[in-house]
């Protein structure tokens, strides 16, 4: 296999200069900072294995004044007892610094990542971009509510005043995971501030790059010290003093269903409010009538998009029989058209795996599958002697028990079954500890709108998938998480609803 990697280095000017400074720091009280025990580790391209440059490990002192920054910030106003109308402002300004440095994000993205600059550039910076803007005007619209009361022992002569008053829940620990940085980043940051929280930020030890510059546009647009903070760092480490310190009021994760255990686990010694955006499953189901113009592409961009990496990728297919055949030769045709190499190459459509290891798991499900009596239609190897890429996979004739059919491969592998009756279907596809996300390809729009109701998952897309945005709510039931991110009310994520009752 042929990878492309004709251009592996960074053209951007913002860019270069980020890069040529090489060894960051953390963000405390709006200072960068070394890391006390001066501890670091490095930042690797996963298409070339080439270090472009390390990170300081934060310890539990550096997260203790993280933390405390945070919570200063919070106690002296400088945040919350801004205006509503100042916090949007601010909120909106950090848009538009992301997008003058949009094609230097996307290319610390796609260096630190792997993923296609095209993904950065047309997705990911943008929808990022998307969170600060909508949650800029959020800020102002948090409301309370007046409420009429049947309370009738109040003294003569006296009435009951009741109302609540939505308030910032605290210091927010953000724990964020490698996948999609800057745009997942955002999802916690944008909502949090907006209700007024202080923050501190451990962005994932792999892919730190774009919340390291995403801090330094923080302090140009004018945030005041503390407001957000940056801890890097392994989760083993920084991770754990982050989420088990008793100064952090809530944790807002996104990472693995493994990892959000640990994370309840260390967050019962304050019983913090914690929610968890987690892993998943989703099935893609296919009807007799779907439009196969729309759901060949559709699908292969659901599954091959971001090479896998996606919480809500549409790993699991479910084709009806009387498709099967062209549906699955259309998707064979699009893995095999797609190029893998560099994600700064033009010519790349598929970039390596996040790091050798991440690719070298993906590779071991691949065997199992096909250890487990699974066919391979498409794929199924590594990028030759570079080991970070896997090529765009399709495995057939599985069986609901398969460790591919139940557990998350976070990998560009697609796994595929026929049926022939819909309650089977739905009842295959609901067979899943996981609920993140689910697509339904029809054109019989009354079908559509039962299964969107019968299967069981956060988001059910009809004849798309993975279509986002900052105003639609995104997140997983069962083991898929607890709570949602995006959308209107995401920002009660970081509220305590106090209650006023006065007698007048
Ligand atoms: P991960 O759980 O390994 O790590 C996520 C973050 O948690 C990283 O910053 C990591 O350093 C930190 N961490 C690890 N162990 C920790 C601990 N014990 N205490 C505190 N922090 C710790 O996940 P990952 O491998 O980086 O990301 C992939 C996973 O994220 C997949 O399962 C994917 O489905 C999920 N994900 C979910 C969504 C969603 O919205 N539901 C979005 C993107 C990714």
């Amino acid at each position: 296999m042929k990878l492309h990697m004709a251009r592996t280095q960074a053209t951007n000017a913002g860019a270069l200069a980020f890069l040529s400074r090489p060894d960051k720091r953390l963000l405390i009280a709006g200072e960068w900072v070394e890391a006390r025990e001066g501890g670091r580790m490095p930042c690797i391209d996963p298409a070339t294995g080439e270090q472009i440059g390390s990170i300081a490990i934060a310890g539990p002192e550096d997260v203790d004044a993280a933390v405390a920054a945070a919570r200063a910030a919070l106690k002296s106003g400088s945040w919350p007892g801004l205006t509503p109308a100042q916090r949007g402002g601010l909120l909106w300004r950090v848009a538009e610094l992301l997008e003058q440095h949009l094609e230097e994000l996307a290319e610390l993205e796609t260096l630190d990542q792997g993923k296609p600059l095209g993904v950065g550039l047309y997705a990911e910076i943008p929808g990022g971009i998307g969170q600060f803007r909508y949650f800029a005007g959020q800020a102002s619209k948090i409301e309370g509510a007046t409420i009429p009361t049947s309370i009738d022992y109040q003294p003569p002569g006296k009435r009951i005043f009741a109302y609540t008053r939505p308030e910032p829940v605290g210091v927010v620990a953000a724990i964020v995971p490698w996948n999609s940085p800057l745009v997942l980043t955002a999802m916690k940051l944008a909502p949090a501030l907006a209700a007024g929280c202080t923050v501190v930020l451990k962005p994932a030890e792999d892919t730190s790059l774009t919340a390291i510059r995403l801090g330094e546009l923080f302090t140009e647009a004018g945030f005041p010290p503390g407001v957000l903070n940056i801890v890097t760092g392994p989760g083993n480490v920084t991770g754990v003093a982050l989420a088990r310190h008793v100064h952090v009021d809530k944790v807002a994760f996104t990472g693995s269903t493994e990892t959000g255990r640990a994370i309840l686990d260390a967050a019962k010694g304050n019983l913090k409010r914690v929610s968890l955006e987690l892993g998943g499953k989703s099935p893609v189901i296919v009807l007799p009538d779907a439009d196969l113009e729309l759901a060949i592409p559709g699908i292969a961009q659901g599954i091959f998009f971001n090479a896998g990496q996606v919480c809500v990728a549409g790993s699991r297919l479910y084709c009806h029989s009387e498709l099967w055949d062209e549906l699955l030769d259309g998707l064979c045709a699009q893995a095999a058209d797609l190029k893998l190499g560099h994600g700064l190459d033009p010519e790349t459509q598929l970039g390596p795996l996040v790091s050798r290891l991440h690719a070298g798991r993906v590779m071991q499900y691949i065997e199992s599958g096909i250890g487990d009596g699974a066919q391979k239609l498409a794929g199924g190897e590594c990028g030759g002697d570079n080991e970070s890429f896997v090529m765009p996979t399709i495995l057939a004739g599985v069986r609901p028990d398969m460790a591919i059919v139940r557990e998350e491969i976070f990998g560009p592998v697609l796994v595929a079954a026929t049926f022939d009756d819909t309650d089977e279907v739905i009842a295959q596809a609901n067979d899943s500890h996981y609920g993140l996300a689910a697509s339904v390809w029809t054109e019989n729009l009354s079908a559509a709108h039962r299964l969107a109701e019968q299967i069981e998952a956060g988001t059910v897309w009809i004849n798309g998938h993975s279509l986002y945005d900052a105003s639609l709510p995104i997140g997983g039931i069962k083991q898929s998480g607890w709570g949602r991110d995006s959308g209107r009310r995401a920002v009660e994520n970081y509220q305590e609803l106090k209650t006023v009752c006065a007698v007048i």
